[in-house]
């Protein structure tokens, strides 16, 4: 056998959100001893740079997207996919049974297609969820049929949860699909779980200990995250912690160059993540709160987001902010010039603020976005969630006040305090000894056991 290292292959879903934690957690693998091979899909693989001389080996299998031309439905475009990532998956185990025998497929909670798939090449199983245990919670309920989309008109009190209003659950109509494949898509994250031989979810046990309880009543949930922050053994972080695969070209020196040269405490950054789209009059009303803020800020807008902002914003601001089209968020969000981070509230973008102990301005979007707002602003008290007026606009003015209540008012010192705890508690979860970091080690163990 070339490598006497247990072989774990894992496979994301073809997002950033997905396919980061997803990368963090296998370089924590990998540092642990095992041989680990991320499979990325051929379209995402396309526009994804990757990090060389990393400890993983990053391969591509076929998602079917060169063959035909694209899907006209989103429906289509999940069939397509499922269809010919299955089929290559147990294609790519094959080829390599002789040579480089795998153990264990870690696949993305929202396929869970693919642990059929492992199980038939005969590979254990371990479903990775890149959502919060509240969510994971909400979407059990829609597959159990115990809450319904589109949601009735009332509140909610699932178990351990806090009481949530229809305007906390996950939101979906932005998808016009009368099946609601994403609900579908992410309901059945549970269809299968009774068989996966691990569950892993990125998030740590402090951080959702109640729910936790709930959810680890009814499947074997193992917390690992914050996976960005998980220690790796007898390893220096610097280097290898920096390597990223990144689906949007990075302005990485652009954005700290600029940090560099603010005050402590200074900066708004905002950021929307990758999936995200404002339209073009909130762009500029979050363009004109900016502005009124008079604060310093870092705007993440993506290259294809670019032409909505007002005309000469760039130019007219250098002297408050800088625009770029993708950053090193973590690195940003550690930056001591980092004072608040407006967000959607992706649960990366979530957990990465918790762990580098910055408040934040919630301005959620769809999907979990919603429920993790919540979270934020009741549950983990870190944050305010901005107020919509009736047409579902978020007004410059609020944005103006949001961000002067945090970055100066005594509600500001709270959430600054809040969100130092939090980073402790993130910090102790991924250090040795810590929940995370234990979790792993124990996967870890029955790996090099088996
Ligand atoms: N991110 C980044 N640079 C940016 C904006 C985002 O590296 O300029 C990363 C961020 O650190 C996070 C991910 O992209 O890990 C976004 O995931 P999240 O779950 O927050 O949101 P999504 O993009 O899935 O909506």
């Amino acid at each position: 056998m070339a490598n006497d290292k247990p072989h774990i292959l894992v496979l994301p879903f073809p997002a950033q959100g997905h396919i980061n934690p997803a990368l963090e957690f296998s370089k924590c693998l990998a540092s642990h001893g095992l041989k680990v091979t991320i499979i990325l899909t051929s379209r995402v693989s396309k526009s994804a740079q990757v990090p060389l001389n990393s400890s993983i080996n990053i391969e591509t299998i076929s998602d079917g997207s060169e063959e035909e031309k694209e899907p006209e439905s989103i429906e289509g475009f999940f069939k397509r996919f499922n269809a010919a990532v299955s089929q290559n998956l147990a294609k790519f185990i094959q080829e390599r049974r002789e040579t480089c025998p795998a153990k264990v497929l870690v696949y993305d909670s929202v396929i869970p297609w693919a642990l059929d798939v492992a199980h038939q090449e005969g590979l254990l199983g371990a479903s990775f969820f890149t959502q919060c245990l509240g969510v994971c919670a909400v979407y059990y309920h829609i597959h159990q049929g115990l809450i319904k989309y589109p949601y009735e008109d009332s509140d909610l009190l699932l178990p351990s949860m806090t009481p949530l209003e229809v305007n906390d659950l996950p939101y979906f109509s932005f998808i016009p699909d009368p099946n609601n494949t994403v609900v579908r898509l992410l309901a059945d994250q549970f269809s299968n779980l009774d068989e996966a031989d691990w569950i892993f979810i990125n998030t740590f046990d402090k951080l959702e200990n109640e729910v936790l309880n709930w959810m680890a009543s009814q499947w074997p949930f193992r917390t690992v995250g914050p996976t960005f922050s998980l220690m790796y053994p007898g390893k220096k972080l610097t280097n290898e912690r920096n390597h990223k695969i990144n689906l949007f070209e990075l302005n990485h020196e652009a954005s700290m160059k600029w940090l560099a040269s603010r005050e402590i405490g200074s900066v708004v950054y905002v950021s929307f993540g990758s999936v995200a789209s404002l339209n073009e009059e909130q762009t500029d009303e979050l363009a004109q709160g900016l502005i009124m803020s008079n604060c310093y800020f870092l705007w993440v807008v993506r290259a294809s987001e670019e032409h909505k902002l007002p005309p000469n914003f760039t130019s007219m601001t250098s002297e408050k902010g800088l625009v770029v089209n993708w950053c090193p968020q973590t690195e940003v969000l550690a930056h001591h010039a980092v004072a608040c981070f407006m967000t959607h509230c992706g649960w990366n973008s979530t957990l990465e603020a918790l762990s580098s102990g910055v408040p934040l301005i919630a301005m959620p979007q769809f999907v979990d976005q919603m429920t993790n707002s919540k979270l934020i602003e009741d549950v983990f008290e870190v944050g305010l969630r901005v107020k919509a007026d009736e047409n579902g606009l978020v007004r410059r003015e609020e944005i103006e006040m949001c961000i002067k209540q945090v970055i100066q008012g005594e509600k500001g010192k709270k959430l600054k305090e809040s969100a130092g705890k939090w980073k402790e508690l993130a910090k102790e979860a991924a250090d040795k000894g810590g929940s995370s970091a234990t979790n792993v080690e124990d996967f870890v163990s029955k790996l090099l056991n088996l």
